[in-house]
């Protein structure tokens, strides 16, 4: 398993290092600086804004640090805001992003009337649904040809895989489900 590490700029990122705890990840880390990237196997990046995190990252050179990391093979996952940073294009206005998963976001894309709601989400892999908790969630507006779908909701994608990558419009940290927690844990 290694050791974890939490994207820790803005945002969710307690909630991630409780559920890591609660999923058997031994002191999970949180990481701001290529520093702190480098002591960690793997890594999240968690829900929040992700304008000024992106900005923040690219400033800081966590960006470029999480690219190369990503491109030794470092498991990562992103959860809204997350997923985001690690699309190739972000709609309705291109901003930084990591260009780590093959997918093309739209920001908050439930509409102005529905900024936060929770439903059941089955997700590939997991035996039972999942509660999604969306917060002014995006959706996977496209997919690239390496990309798996794990999920969706009212018919838009919602989580996918690329290899040991993984991007959820959802929070699973906001729940005491830890159960993809313990699965991003698993991957190698
Ligand atoms: N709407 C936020 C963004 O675009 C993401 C919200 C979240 O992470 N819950 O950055």
């Amino acid at each position: 398993m290694g050791k974890t590490g939490v994207v820790a700029i803005q945002g969710d990122f307690d909630k991630h290092l409780a559920s890591l705890r609660l999923a058997g990840a031994v002191d999970p880390v949180e990481v701001r600086t290529p520093e702190d990237l480098a002591g960690v196997d793997r890594v999240i990046l968690p829900g929040g804004e992700s304008t000024a995190v992106g900005l923040l990252m690219e400033r800081f050179g966590l960006g470029e640090a999480l690219q190369k990391a990503a491109a030794e093979g470092m498991p990562i996952w992103g959860t809204c805001m997350g997923m985001i940073l690690m699309a190739r294009d972000v709609r309705p206005r291109p901003q930084y992003s990591l260009n780590l998963l093959d997918i093309v976001v739209e920001r908050n894309a439930f509409g102005a009337q529905v900024h936060s709601f929770e439903d059941a989400v089955a997700v590939d892999g997991l035996a039972e649904p999942i509660l999604g908790v969306f917060i002014r969630a995006p959706i996977v507006a496209e997919v690239g040809a390496g990309v798996q779908e794990l999920a969706r909701y009212d018919g838009k994608v919602v989580a996918v895989r690329q290899g040991n990558r993984i991007g959820t419009s959802f929070h699973p940290e906001l729940t005491d489900d830890v159960r993809m927690h313990a699965w991003f844990l698993s991957l190698t």
